[in-house]
């Protein structure tokens, strides 16, 4: 975890040095890497205070997010599909979540056919799951402590929606994830996208534009590297109409 106050010179995706203050209109101390286009959060918060963001962040909008589950649970049973097909549609599949949030991917992977687990910091997040979705398990707390104790590179597939662009330590987050991935297994993962044609040119118009609990910014060739980096390729980079990167990455 990088200390509050620490600026890294290198690109956290692609370690390159050259980086340059990113509009600096907008408030927030941000660098933007000339090599691969990652903008970064100059001071990222220490764990303390993103345990504290989230505590916060979630229980205040909670009721409002969960209201909308079966929403959620239509276009997670749609993604489900997709990475169930990816990885040959065959019984006893088994699908790890990274930031489950209420368990909605968990649970639609399940009725997909895959036997699901979520991974997530937020305990009200975890019990909404446990007890709305109970079919399933959960860990709560983050996939480097998952990775920890789970036993071997074991999982078919991965889903990671929404989370990358919170991440403080993101090689560490990155590499964690891959050392619980079977060889071949698929990641379903979806970010922001500040590269992307339909983004608002000026960042407060952006409702993605979120620091300090968005810390990280990602063109797609940011994210391909990274992934690339920690063995994950990027297979197959799907359409997006709105201003998100969505990509399915194969684990050498
Ligand atoms: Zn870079």
């Amino acid at each position: 975890m990088t200390e509050r106050g620490a600026v890294s010179s290198q690109c956290p995706s692609c370690g390159s040095s050259e980086r340059r203050p990113y509009a600096p209109e907008c408030g927030h101390a941000l660098r933007e890497c000339l090599t691969c286009g990652l903008v970064a959060m100059e001071h990222l918060p220490t764990a303390e205070e993103v345990a504290r963001l989230y505590r916060d962040a979630y229980q205040g909008a909670t009721a409002g997010y969960f209201a909308k589950a079966e929403k959620k649970l239509r276009r997670s049973r749609r993604r489900a599909r997709t990475l169930f097909r990816a990885m040959g549609a065959r019984p006893g599949l088994t699908l790890l979540d990274v930031g489950s949030s209420g368990g909605f991917m968990v649970e639609a992977a399940r009725r997909e056919g895959f036997t699901a687990t979520g991974v997530e910091i937020d305990p009200v997040s975890v019990d909404y799951a446990r007890r709305t979705y109970p079919s399933n398990d959960y860990f709560l707390g983050t996939i480097e402590a998952f990775a920890a104790v789970w036993s071997g590179a074991s999982f078919d597939a991965a889903y990671c929606s929404e989370v990358i662009e919170h991440v403080t330590d993101v090689n560490g987050f990155v590499a964690a994830l891959a050392r619980c991935l079977a060889p071949g297994a698929i990641l379903f993962l979806t970010t922001p996208d500040i590269g992307h044609w339909r983004r608002p040119k000026m960042l407060k118009d952006w409702d993605a534009f979120a620091p300090p609990s968005h810390c990280l910014y990602f063109t797609y060739r940011a994210l391909a590297q990274l992934l690339a980096k920690h063995g994950l390729p990027v297979e197959r980079r799907l359409f997006n109409w709105k201003p998100g990167i969505k990509v399915l990455a194969r684990r050498r």
